[in-house]
C-alpha cells in the first residue's frame, strides 16, 4: 500500500453507496492550494475526487474507494470512477515574456521551467508541467487501484473516439468534458 494521508471530505461531498469501478479520471487542480480543488469543478453539491497527489509527491484520500461523487459533470462517469486530482496549476498564459496561471482573475508566476508548449488544445497551447515525484507517485497509485478494482491498462487520449461509457481504464477530464483542459491528448501524464 502506498503512503497515504486521510484527508476527509465533509459526508456532503460523497456518496457512501458502493458502486464498481473500472476508470480513472484525471483531473488538475488548477490552483496551488488544497483549496483550488474544489473550485475548479462545475456542480456545486457533492463535488470530490478520491484522491490528490500533491506537487511534492503526497497523496492525500478524501472518501474510500468504494464510494462516489460527481467529479467529471456527468453521473455515468463519476459513478464508476476512482478521481484522481493533480496539484498544478493546469493552463497558463505567457505577459511579457513570463507566465502566469490562466482561467483565474488572480495572476501568479509560474517559473518558465515547469511550463510545456504543446499543441494548442481549445485555444491554448502552455501547460503547467507535473513534477517528477507526481508523475512517479501517480504511476504507483494507478497500478495499485488497477490490483484493487476491474480497470484496465488502456488510456483513453483521443477525444471522441468511442462514447465515454464504453471507456474502461484511464482518461482524463478534458476527454470526458469538452469545457475542460486537464488534461490535452499531448500532456505528459506519466
Ligand atoms: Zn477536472
Amino acid at each position: 500500500m502506498l503512503k497515504c494521508i486521510s484527508d476527509p471530505s465533509p459526508k456532503t461531498d460523497w456518496f457512501d453507496e458502493w458502486t464498481i469501478k473500472n476508470l480513472i479520471v484525471l483531473h488538475g487542480t488548477a490552483g496551488l492550494t488544497y483549496t483550488g480543488i474544489d473550485a475548479t469543478l462545475d456542480i456545486e453539491d457533492r463535488i470530490n475526487v478520491h484522491y490528490v497527489i500533491t506537487r511534492d509527491g503526497l497523496i492525500r484520500q478524501r472518501f474510500p474507494e468504494s464510494g462516489w461523487a460527481y467529479h467529471t459533470g456527468y453521473k455515468e462517469s463519476s459513478q464508476r470512477s476512482i478521481g484522481i486530482e493533480l496539484e498544478s496549476w493546469v493552463i497558463a498564459q505567457k505577459l511579457d515574456g513570463k507566465f502566469y496561471n490562466a482561467g483565474y482573475n488572480f495572476k501568479k508566476e509560474i517559473p518558465a521551467d515547469e511550463i510545456l508548449e504543446l499543441q494548442p488544445f481549445r485555444g491554448i497551447k502552455y501547460y503547467h508541467a507535473l513534477t517528477k515525484k507526481q508523475k512517479d507517485v501517480l504511476y504507483l497509485l494507478i497500478l495499485e487501484l488497477q490490483s484493487r478494482h476491474p480497470i484496465p491498462a488502456d488510456w483513453h487520449r483521443e477525444i471522441n473516439s468511442l462514447p465515454t461509457a464504453q471507456k474502461k481504464g484511464i482518461i482524463t477530464h478534458a476527454v470526458i468534458k469538452s469545457t475542460r483542459y486537464d488534461y490535452p491528448p499531448d500532456y505528459p501524464l506519466l
